[in-house]
């Protein structure tokens, strides 16, 4: 996330946290036994482990420096300074978050983005055929994807609405569904190819 998004994700984080609990996704236990990793780094390879990342984005995920604040709390929030930056910092050993800011640094790096906003930063930062899936998500009937569609919702619709950040999009579904793709359609889904595993039924 940005900068500037951080007001605006943590007004989200708790809008979730307060619908689904602060773990969306997060495997009970696991993450929260005090002590277990040394550093960032191995809380880093233990996420990429954990969750269904490709082992393409695993390669490149490893080698982006990953700082955490505290290594012995599940303490969500965190942060991703761009290609410029090339870190992650979180404040804590929380899966969600480490996922989402996983996901925020691989649309980067790997090149995920269309299009420059004429007052965003100088890498890209849109991607309009995404962007027009969540919306249809928004509306998506089938309840299989039903938290999906919630996400997609309150992106689209909800108050104050997430507008053109697409890197939030994008991030923020990472995260909603710890990339399980099979929470998704579909037709959304096949942007987090190469990211996450595609279930077989989508190949
Ligand atoms: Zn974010």
């Amino acid at each position: 996330m940005g900068q500037q998004d951080r007001g605006w994700l943590a007004r989200t984080l708790g809008t979730l946290r307060a619908l689904f609990g602060a773990g969306i996704g997060a495997e009970p236990g696991r993450a929260t036994a005090g002590g277990r990793f040394p550093d960032g780094a191995a809380f880093r390879d233990d996420v990429l482990a954990r969750y269904p990342f490709t082992p393409a984005a695993a390669t490149i995920l490893r080698t982006v420096p990953f700082a955490v604040k505290n290594l012995s709390a599940p303490v969500g929030g965190g942060g991703w300074y761009g290609p410029d930056g090339r870190r992650i910092e979180l404040e804590g050993i929380q899966d969600e978050a480490a996922v989402h800011e996983l996901a925020h640094a691989w649309a980067d790096l790997a090149g995920f983005y269309q299009e420059r906003a004429a007052d965003g930063p100088p890498w890209p930062i849109l991607h309009r055929p995404f962007r027009a899936d969540v919306h249809r998500a928004a509306d998506e009937p089938d309840p299989r994807y039903g938290r999906v569609q919630f996400l997609a919702h309150q992106y689209e619709y909800g108050d104050p609405g997430i507008f053109e950040n697409d890197p939030e999009r994008f991030a923020g579904l990472a995260s909603g569904t710890m990339g399980d793709l099979a929470l998704m359609p579909s037709y959304l889904a096949r942007w987090y190819d190469g990211l996450f595993v595609l279930p077989e039924v989508m190949r």
